[in-house]
């Protein structure tokens, strides 16, 4: 298993850990701050003991990353893993973002029902199923989410089970939303959202989901 600091501090962008395994051009580490994709959260870039990481994935609880054919490490060398902070945030931000608006999404159309969800650096998207169309509602799902993200409260992320590494998130305004992706620590880190509705054909929707800085 590798360990998952990401989890523990999702704001840490350097870390020096030693090697467990090579595998040609795989390696693991004991612990890591490198997100692989998983919950449609992209991986994050950077590098281990200098070399980019090409490919980061998730099997299990161990985390695998494919780094050049060229690098030389093995078992049992210290390397320091950084990540690309600007990525890793704007992926946390846009994140907690799309979980905002699914959650209020489920309360507001109670036919809802989420079919697939995206991360990226750019834009974050999810897809739906649903009766009614979402369009004369995009307004006040975006105001109701930004009132959420503008009241500053803390954002609860822990394990509800660390064995098997089961994760959750929580505000006031929601249940405990089970999740193993980054949050930030505060719903202010989000700052200002804008959505967009594709209707994809009849019954089926997709919410692009934007955020710039909060203007000053
Ligand atoms: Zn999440």
């Amino acid at each position: 298993m590798t360990k998952k600091i990401f989890w523990k501090n999702p704001y840490l962008t350097e870390l020096d850990t030693v090697v467990k395994k090579v595998n040609g051009n795989q390696i693991t580490v004991n612990e890591t701050i490198f997100y692989a994709f998983s919950g449609g959260q992209e991986s994050d870039s950077g590098t281990i003991g200098g070399y980019t990481v090409l490919n980061a994935q998730k099997n299990g609880k161990e985390l695998y990353y494919t780094l050049d054919d060229q690098h030389q490490l093995k078992a049992g060398d210290k390397v320091r893993i950084i990540v690309d902070w600007s990525r890793r945030y704007q992926l946390m931000r846009l994140h907690f973002a799309a979980e905002i608006i699914l959650e209020l999404a489920y309360k507001k159309f109670p036919t809802i029902l989420k079919t697939g969800a995206h991360i990226a650096e750019a834009k974050a998207r999810i897809d739906f199923k649903c009766e009614d169309s979402i369009s004369s509602s995009l307004k006040e799902l975006q105001a109701h989410a930004q009132s959420i993200i503008d009241s500053s409260q803390p954002i609860i992320s822990a394990f509800s089970d660390e064995v098997t590494e089961r994760r959750y998130w929580k505000i006031k305004e929601f249940s405990p939303v089970p999740c193993g992706g980054t949050h930030p620590q505060n719903t202010k880190e989000v700052g200002t959202i804008t959505l967009k509705r594709i209707n994809l054909g009849k019954g089926k929707e997709r919410l692009e989901i934007f955020i710039k800085e909060k203007e000053k």
